[in-house]
């Protein structure tokens, strides 16, 4: 899709915020990865969620009072999400973070897809499906092993020590990742310009990050189809498709997608 011309002014000033910030981070929630096919479940009607509710499904009592009910819809999400590619919006924050330009990447998604298109320094404060945890002896596992566990046909994978293991996921009613999340704070505080990409900013505690980042005297750049919270004290403010607006700006800075 071709940026109207309102869209590549932005494009421009958001480079310039770019060159002028010593410190940049990205904070990104479900918005940026549905151009790979993944839908936010908080949109309705959408695939797998659409029968199931979601704080029910995926939360610690689930898991906890009935694992192979768990792992039986569960499985079906993994198994989506690990065969999902990033899109250019993903790509794009990669390669910025490369020529130096971002410095810190805090995500709300669980995708591994930052990391997949080649981003190294990623907070990811909802956990993330690329291992599986023993709640009972801290072992943790690859996805690898969880998917051929499951391909196999056990019902439940389980650790060594016999517990069965559970997402590296935050599931509803679990606590965050501690150490995630104090980067994320430290990372939001530090940030001279934090450009928040496909979130609405309205789950906490992520939703709290960028008043930290205004209120240490940083600046504040909301990429995001929807209004958030946080617009009206936003510096620039896009509403285009990720896919479309990041790799322009990574083109004006000069990071090749390569
Ligand atoms: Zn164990």
């Amino acid at each position: 899709m071709t940026l109207s011309p309102e869209s590549l002014e932005r494009v421009e000033r958001l480079g310039r915020l770019l060159e002028e910030s010593a410190f940049t981070v990205v904070l990104t929630g479900a918005g940026i990865s549905t151009a790979s096919g993944i839908p936010d479940f908080r949109t309705p009607g959408t695939g797998l969620w659409e029968k199931a509710d979601p704080a029910k499904v995926a939360a610690l009592d689930a898991f906890r009072e009935d694992a192979r009910g768990f792992w039986r819809f569960y499985s079906q999400r993994l198994s989506r999400l690990g065969n999902v590619e990033p899109n250019p919006a993903h790509v794009a924050l990669a390669c910025l973070e490369r020529g130096g330009r971002i410095h810190g990447l805090i995500t709300q998604n669980i995708d591994r897809l930052h990391s997949k298109a080649g981003s190294g320094e990623v907070a990811e404060v909802h956990g993330s499906i690329d291992r599986a945890e023993c709640l009972a002896c801290g072992d943790d596992y690859p996805y690898d092993r969880v998917m051929d566990d499951l391909s196999a046909g056990i019902e439940v994978p389980c650790c060594d020590c016999g517990e069965a293991l559970k997402p590296g996921v935050t599931l509803f009613g679990e606590d965050l990742p501690p150490d995630a999340l104090r980067t994320a704070v430290g990372w939001a505080r530090s940030a001279e310009l934090l450009i928040v990409a496909g979130s609405s900013l309205r789950v906490w505690p992520v939703a709290g990050l960028p008043e930290m980042t205004l209120n240490a005297g940083g600046r504040l750049a909301v990429l995001n189809a929807e209004a958030t919270p946080y617009d009206a004290e936003a510096v620039l403010v896009e509403r285009s498709p990720l896919e479309d607006f990041l790799p322009v700006v990574a083109e004006r800075l000069g990071c090749s997608q390569a």
